[in-house]
């Protein structure tokens, strides 16, 4: 799986998740972070992509998390909605209607679901 840079911003009050950062999926070139449930890694999954080449539960029936080998299918969930503490509890967090601002974001790789 190959890796992808994604434009973060950190959230300081997800003080329990392993990382807590959040992707705005607003440009053609936006992001969607998603995560899997069983282990907590979190995967980058390109918009665009979504729309142009295949859908994203069409793209994970096929694709197995590289961390614990879950059927990702099965166990990918949005990120941070949903996230694994570092506990490894299924955690739940409602984003801020705010969208900070750009030169407060942070470049972070993810392996990519594309
Ligand atoms: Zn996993």
């Amino acid at each position: 799986m190959k890796k992808t840079k994604v434009p973060c911003w950190e959230l300081p009050e997800l003080t329990d998740a392993v990382d807590p950062v959040i992707a705005y999926p607003e440009s053609s070139m936006g992001y969607d972070l998603i995560t899997c449930t069983s282990c907590g890694q979190i995967y980058a999954a390109e918009v665009s992509a979504q729309m142009y080449v295949e859908p994203l539960e069409k793209r994970l029936a096929n694709l197995g998390c590289i961390k614990c080998e879950a059927a990702l299918i099965d166990t990918c969930a949005a990120y941070p909605e949903t996230y694994v503490d570092r506990y490894g509890r299924v955690r739940t967090h409602s984003r801020s209607l705010t969208i900070p601002d750009d030169k407060d974001a942070v470049l972070r790789e993810f392996p990519s679901i594309y």
